[in-house]
Order: structure tokens, then sequence, then C-alpha cells
């Protein structure tokens, strides 16, 4: 398989070259396709599998660029995480003209804000940060289509259960959500189970 006969977007097809991808990991064969189809996704892999490039790919194929307000929120256990994720998103979408925001802990909140103003097509965050933006009204939720849950298992076992549960209220109702866990314990599923509609499980 290539990324050339995935369907995508001319300038994200050459941001992944730019990038140095040849072809699709495991993972990536498997899951973009099926997500960019709208489906609720649970992936079971660890990272290294190329995870990352995985729902990056899949949020930037379906984004609209026209529209500059939040369409795609990814969570994810550490601020360091959230960082690595905007960075690939930023570098694969090199010919799209994407705006990714990080908001994270740690950090200006002013400057959150007024990044979040600006208008993000993608919010790349840990839970706290993102939950305190939206009941801030700073973060709008009405336009987003998509929640990506990274290595959900490390959000449980770091405390933010409630704080996922809290961003989710926020949502529209017929959310894509896209789940990347190593492990699949109760919680997840229980989260997996609220969350989603007829998923599809890939393990990898
Ligand atoms: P991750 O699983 O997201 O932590 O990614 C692990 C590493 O694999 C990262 O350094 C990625 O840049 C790299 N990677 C992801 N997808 C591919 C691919 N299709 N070809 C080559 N390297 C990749």
């Amino acid at each position: 398989d290539s990324f050339n006969n995935m369907n995508l977007k001319e300038p994200l097809v050459r941001g992944i070259f730019a990038y140095g991808f040849e072809k699709p990991s495991a993972i990536q064969q498997r899951a973009i396709k099926p997500i960019i189809k709208g489906r609720d996704v649970i992936a079971q892999a660890q990272s290294g599998t190329g995870k990352t490039a995985t729902f990056s790919i899949a949020i930037l194929q379906q984004l609209d660029l026209t529209v500059r307000e939040t369409q795609v929120l990814c969570l994810s256990p550490t601020r360091e995480l959230a960082v690595q994720i905007q960075k690939v998103i930023l570098a694969l979408g090199d010919f799209m003209n994407v705006q990714c925001h990080a908001c994270i802990g740690g950090t200006n909140l002013g400057e959150d804000i007024r990044k979040l103003d600006y208008g993000q097509h993608v919010v790349s965050g840990t839970p706290g940060r993102v939950y305190d933006m939206i009941r801030r009204r700073a973060l709008r939720t009405r336009s987003v289509k998509m929640l990506v849950l990274d290595e959900a298992d490390e959000m449980l076992n770091k405390g933010f259960k409630e704080q996922i549960y809290d961003v989710y209220r926020f949502l529209p109702p017929s959310t894509q959500v896209c789940l990347i866990s190593a492990t699949l314990p109760h919680e997840i599923l229980e989260i997996t189970s609220k969350f989603m509609t007829d998923p599809i499980r890939i393990l990898v």
C-alpha cells in the first residue's frame, strides 16, 4: 500500500513525503481510511507504531481549512506529547495552511486565549488546560467534529478521567471519537461505550 492511493488531498500527500515517510506503517494502513470515513476507532497501539501520524493524517484530510474554528480536539497525558502532536500536524500540514495550537498547562493563560481567539483548526492539549479554556469560552466547541484521545490509559493513570468527561460533555453529540491506548482496562472500555458508536477495533 502507498500514501498515493489513499485518496488524500494533494498538499497532504506532499507534506507526508516531504516529512520523509515513504510507506504507511501497519496502523496507518489499517486505521487512516476508517477514520477518514468517519468511523469511531479504537486503536490498541503503543508509541513507535506510527500512531501519531495515523490520526494526524486523518485529521488533516478531514479539516475544512476555510472554516477557522476548532474542528478537532486531541487530548493527551503530557504537555510534551501534546506539543509533539502539534508539531507533527504542522509538519505534515506544511502545504495546507493549517492552524494548530498546543493548549497545555504551565503556559501563559492570556497568550493561550489570544491564540484560540485568532482561530485554530486543531487544538492539541492536556485535559486540564483544554477544559479550562472551554469553561472560559476561549475554546469554542460548536464546530468540533472529532475528538482524539491519545494514550488514553496514561491519561487515566494520571487522574484525568473527570476532565476527559468534562470536555466530552461540551462537544456536539455526533462528534467522531478516536481512542489510542496501549492497554484496554475497564475504565477505557467505559469511555468507549459512553463516547463511541459502533467502533472499529484495531490491534497492532
Ligand atoms: P509514534 O508511534 O507516533 O510515536 O511514531 C514513532 C516514529 O515513527 C516517529 O518518529 C514517526 O516519525 C515515525 N513514523 C511514523 N509513521 C512513519 C512512516 N509511515 N514511515 C516512517 N516513519 C514513520
